[in-house]
């Protein structure tokens, strides 16, 4: 195992230090220790070096390490959904109890769990995924897509609604991802005039490799994986 109390030591200290050049409180950015494809002993020992906040990309993964009740409780621990759920997994996600869903990318996996989380008497907190960039091959709601379907997002009653999030293109060089993290804070702005009844409070932006330029730009949440645990095989 890598040394993971020694690797958040680290996170935390270079999170406060982008807090502290940007004028802005380390307090406001949560950090998210991504543990996929890792054991949930990573998760463990994450816990012990005071770590909650744990993240994970597929429901079905995340149920097995951290949802099962046949397996013992890990006390404290807050699970963050942080990728793309399939309409047919949208039921495991939900018994997963996450504290937030990062990843609503679609009006029809919105409207899937908020019947579920509504059935459940259950009102479930996420953020919209913004594809910032336009990629092809990416997941997320393109900006206009996110306008069009704001309506009915905001008014679905299972779902409470936080902010933006976004995973910009990757690059070896973490300035690049400066422009899409302004843009989708831009977005969040602009969005947040345009509906003020909803909270737009959230940013989740920033990952491993990009998380200072994140913090100057903005992020309220971070997610990172392999600056603490290491790389996934
Ligand atoms: C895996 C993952 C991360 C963490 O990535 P690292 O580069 O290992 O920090 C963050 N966000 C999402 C959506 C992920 O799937």
């Amino acid at each position: 195992m890598p040394p993971i109390a020694a690797n958040l030591e680290r996170v935390r200290e270079r999170i406060a230090r982008a807090a502290e050049r940007a004028g802005r409180d380390p307090a406001t950015i949560t950090l998210v220790a991504v543990t996929k494809t890792h054991p949930r002993a990573y998760a463990e020992a994450a816990l012990a070096a005071g770590q909650y906040d744990i993240g994970e990309n597929r429901p079905e993964e995340a149920f097995a390490k951290y949802g099962d009740p046949a397996q013992p409780p890990l006390p404290g621990l807050r699970l963050h959904l942080i990728g793309t759920i399939q309409s047919r997994k949208a039921a495991i996600a939900l018994a997963c109890q996450p504290v937030l869903i990062h990843s609503i990318d679609r009006l029809k996996i919105a409207r899937k769990l908020s019947d579920l989380a509504q059935a459940q008497g259950r009102c479930l907190d996420v953020l919209f995924e913004v594809n910032i960039a336009g990629e092809a091959t990416k997941a997320g709601f393109s900006p206009d897509e996110l306008r069009q379907a704001l309506p009915e997002l905001l008014a679905l009653p299972g779902l409470r609604s936080h902010g933006l999030m976004t995973i910009p293109p990757w690059d070896p060089d973490p300035e690049k991802a400066r422009p899409h993290f302004q843009a989708l804070r831009c977005l969040r702005d602009t969005l947040a005039q345009e509906y003020p009844q909803a909270d737009w409070s959230q940013l989740s932006i920033g990952m491993s490799d990009d998380f200072e330029v994140a913090i100057a730009e903005g992020a309220t949440i971070v997610r990172i994986g392999s600056a603490i645990f290491g790389p996934r095989s």
